[in-house]
């Protein structure tokens, strides 16, 4: 496999990113040829109107998914895990659920495979985008879930297996605790590890994007040696490797009369139950928020719907050397190859990794591209079915539509 760029180098915890990065994509299985065709013409578009030909993305294929599975018989070849590497960023569509034996999810074993510990997910609202606040706008967050840890690390056994029954056995004989008969166990860790490098980049994050707030969610009124942990951790890491940096919320009361003085971050940390109301009462008070597994997993999908739902919600999920840029959504099978699904989420998450190069003119060229195509009204089948006076237009129209509205 062979691409006319350069490879993104990584050295002391930074990308080295020349101006003709490789990048790898996989356009993935069901609608992901159809989004993924959409959104490689905008990306290559905002490229060369923002740095005209002095940058440009040098995109390399890779296979993954069904398609690989019938060339290859692995849903994740070898030589794809091997290129996503050597890569370092890329972007993919979405990948369906191998249905059988073997793999849980490619997704979940791409994660794994390459520690991508940090889903990032933005949540922000596009004028025009049918929602159900009456002030949707308000909300502006982004979201660092991790990605590695808490019940989701899926250590878990069946009720009445053998591995169950002698995990109760020995909770119960060597440590004291009451488990009722025939219960399903599952396992929670959560390690100053994964969760101080989750808070870490989390914190880097605002500091690199002048954001004012970062938030600290978890559940550590009940669990307190995980989630409570998981907090006192983000406490820590933020006093030992942000120093003056950052200030604490209790610092900014005490001694600032309520105002976070200028060019400090400041942290504070809410209830993972709290946190779900304050986002739909008083949204603007939040600006970056770090969360464990679970709570990260429900939070990022609440927020999304506050601004409209998945349809349009772009993510990625980093690790410490790659980073890989992906719609949110699924492979909406029932779409495939009609040219029909809205691009939005691939192409949003194309302006992530946009702004992840450091090339935050094309990134922000993209993005308010797409913000002039929704307000004209010329969107695909899911906005227009609920915007009065839309015009329906296929997934590569509206690809071509945010193009135009580049030059507009
Ligand atoms: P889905 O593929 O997300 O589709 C559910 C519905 O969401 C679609 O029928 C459609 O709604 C809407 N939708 C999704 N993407 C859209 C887009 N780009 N534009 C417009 N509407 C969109 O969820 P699913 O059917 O539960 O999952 C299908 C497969 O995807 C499964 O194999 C699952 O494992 C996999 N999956 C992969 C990822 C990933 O790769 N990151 C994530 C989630 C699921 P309407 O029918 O109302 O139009």
């Amino acid at each position: 496999m062979t691409a006319d760029g350069t490879l993104i180098g990584y050295a002391d915890g930074r990308y080295e990113v020349p101006d003709n990065p490789v990048i790898g994509c996989l356009a993935g299985d069901g609608i992901g040829p159809d989004i993924w065709a959409a959104t490689r013409p905008v990306l290559d578009a905002a490229v060369e109107i923002a740095y005209g030909g002095r940058r440009r993305l040098a995109w390399r294929p890779l296979a993954a998914g069904e398609a690989a599975y019938t060339d290859t018989g692995s849903y994740l070849p070898e030589e794809t895990l091997a290129a996503l590497a050597e890569c370092r960023v890329s972007i993919k569509g979405p990948l369906a659920t191998p249905v059988g034996g073997g793999i849980r999810s490619l997704n979940v074993a791409l994660r794994h495979h390459f520690d991508l510990y940090a889903c990032i997910r933005p949540v922000r609202y596009y004028e025009g985008v049918p929602n159900p606040m009456k002030r949707p706008d308000l909300l502006d967050v982004v979201i660092f879930r991790e990605n590695t840890e808490d019940v989701y690390a899926g250590i878990e056994w069946e009720s009445d297996s053998v591995e169950a029954n002698r995990v109760i056995d020995f909770l119960r004989t060597k440590l004291g605790a009451t488990i009722r008969e025939h219960s399903g166990i599952g396992i929670k860790p959560m390690s100053p590890l994964g969760c101080k490098r989750l808070v870490r980049r989390a914190i880097q994050y605002a500091l690199d994007n002048g954001c004012r707030v970062v938030t600290l969610v978890h559940k550590g009124n009940i669990m307190k040696f995980t989630e409570g942990a998981f907090r006192q951790w983000g406490y820590e890491v933020a006093a030992a490797e942000f120093g003056d940096r950052v200030i604490t919320e209790d610092e900014v009361y005490r001694d600032h009369g309520g105002e976070i003085p200028a060019g400090k971050v400041m942290i504070n940390d809410r209830i993972a139950d709290a946190i779900f109301q304050q986002l739909l009462l008083r949204p603007a008070e939040y600006d970056v928020l770090a969360a464990p597994n679970l709570n990260g997993d429900y939070l990022s999908d609440a927020c999304a719907a506050q601004v409209g739902g998945l349809g349009m919600a772009p993510g990625a999920n980093v690790g410490d050397g790659v980073a890989i840029f992906e719609a949110t959504h699924g492979t909406a099978p029932k779409y495939a190859g009609l040219d029909r699904v809205n691009p939005g989420s691939l192409i949003l998450s194309g302006k992530m990794l946009l702004d992840f190069l450091g090339w935050r003119d094309a990134g922000t060229l993209v993005e308010t591209a797409l913000q002039r195509a929704i307000a004209a009204k010329q969107v695909t089948y899911d906005l227009a079915r609920q915007m009065e006076g839309a015009t329906e237009i296929s997934c590569s129209a509206f690809g071509a539509r945010i193009i135009a509205a580049m030059k507009e």
